[in-house]
């Protein structure tokens, strides 16, 4: 299809795209940081080249470097995976530009769908629910108050940039308002290089339930249902699973509709994912759309049968979405958990040399990760090491597989969350399908 794909991005995702890449026969070309010379994506891609120092900002943000990189390989497309430049508009746009193909929709798509303004009021232009909100970027305390009076407290005063749970203030009383838009501001400009922010209801303990969609660029759009995301740390997912026990088939449907009906009302291409925060009455709100592969899509695949990252790779060639809607099959359960190299009860990361690996399987365990034995975890990179996936015919059989594989995963030498993830399928809120956003602060 594209001959040879260049993966710009390192670690497991890295190491799932070129396994997707082997299994299309499309030739792979890895980039890599002065770091990660001995990573596992860099010795498994057919050809490697290093982008720059091991800080990310020198090598796997650097849009020059890995442009040039495109062109020493001659790679005909590049996968961005998740995190780094994958939702980069303008990297988009110079990939565009360069002639090579962007894994992924448009950069005019990113840009739209990456702003958290423009996305909402596309969501709202398509009859996709969304709470209320103040319909556009607030600019000062005056405004601020207005909107407040309009949508109650308790309210979140959130980045229209924002991404990766940061940028987001509650606010519960009209007191702390203006104080907090500041600060909100302030942090936003700093963080994301962008001051707007907006303000939105606070919904008090929903669910974080999304939608995996693929859409062709021949106009067909099809969702392989939900992935229940409320397990998160500070606004980040820590543990998914699907099907969600709260969604019904009703729910999945209507969740489902929406969800093409937005993609193809933007003219969507290729995989996404269409965030919604779902409440106790099952009235479900949009809350942003992520352009690119998800880190918790293996359980998607699980559940369907589908390879999403192949499919991404082929809608990206300009073929055709793979089935009808009425074709899509769910079946079983399946469970992630992201291992992170950090200490379990404070959530510092914990990098360093892995001095014995052992790793769980059997049928229905699935780890994704780019770690071996030896393996230096660096400091300078996101602390997930591993995604650990279970598949079992029902929930409880998921759990208990998921324990037992847990309880076999042995990594010595660095700290990890492995310990929370046991105590989280322990739980009896966990295991009764009680788990709402603020789950693992009820803990402490
Ligand atoms: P990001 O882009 O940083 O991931 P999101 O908008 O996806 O931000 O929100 C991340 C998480 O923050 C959600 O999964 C949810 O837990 C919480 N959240 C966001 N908006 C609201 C809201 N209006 N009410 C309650 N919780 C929210």
């Amino acid at each position: 299809m594209f001959n040879k794909i260049l993966i710009a991005n390192r670690g497991e995702i890295a190491v799932r795209i070129i396994r997707a890449c082997k299994e299309l026969g499309e030739r792979t070309v890895a980039v890599f940081s002065e770091e990660d010379r001995d990573a596992l994506h860099t010795r498994l891609a057919d050809g490697a080249l290093c982008i720059g120092p091991a800080n990310s900002a020198d090598s796997y943000l650097n849009v020059s470097s890995i442009i040039s990189a495109v062109e020493i390989a001659d790679a005909g497309a590049l996968h961005p995976g998740y995190g780094f430049l994958s939702e980069n508009a303008a990297f988009a746009e110079v990939c565009e530009n360069s002639g090579v193909k962007f894994i992924g929709p448009t950069s005019q798509i990113i840009r739209l769908m990456g702003n958290k303004v423009s996305a909402k009021k596309e969501a709202e232009r398509a009859g996709v629910p969304v709470l209320p909100w103040s319909e556009k970027p607030i600019e000062d305390e005056k405004e601020a108050l207005e909107v407040s009076k309009k949508i109650g407290f308790p309210l979140i005063i959130k980045a229209s940039s924002g991404g990766g749970g940061r940028g987001m203030k509650l606010v519960h009383t009209q007191a702390a308002l203006a104080s907090s838009f500041h600060l909100a501001r302030r942090e936003a400009l700093s963080i994301f290089g962008d001051a707007e922010v907006f303000l939105e209801k606070y919904c008090i303990k929903p669910r974080h339930i999304e939608i995996q969609i693929l859409a062709d660029e021949h106009g067909n759009v099809i969702h392989l249902g939900e992935r229940e995301c409320s397990i998160q740390r500070r606004h980040q997912k820590i543990l998914e699973e699907a099907p969600s026990l709260f969604v019904d088939p009703k729910l999945r449907e209507k969740m489902g509709d929406a969800s093409v009906k937005l993609c193809k009302a933007i003219g969507y291409v290729g995989v996404g994912t269409i965030e919604y925060l779902v409440d106790e009455d099952k009235k479900f709100y949009f809350m942003e759309m992520n352009t690119r592969v998800q880190v918790e899509h293996p359980v998607t695949e699980e559940v369907t049968g589908i390879d999403i990252l192949k499919e991404q790779i082929k809608l990206a060639a300009g073929h055709k979405v793979l089935m009808k809607q009425k074709e899509v099959r769910f079946k079983g359960h399946s469970i992630e958990c992201r291992i992170n190299a950090e200490d379990p009860n404070t959530y510092v990361p914990s990098p360093g040399k892995i001095t014995e690996l052992y790793v769980p399987g059997g049928p229905g365990v699935r780890v994704d990760t780019a770690i071996y034995c030896n393996y230096k975890v660096p400091p300078h990179y996101d602390p997930m090491i591993a995604k650990l996936i279970v598949y079992a015919e029902t929930r409880r059989d998921a759990i208990k597989k998921m324990t037992s594989a847990l309880e076999e995963f042995h990594i010595e030498g660095i700290k990890t969350n492995i310990p929370l993830h046991l105590k989280i399928m322990k739980d009896h809120d966990y295991i009764a399908g009680d788990v709402t956003i603020d789950f693992l602060s009820r803990w402490s």
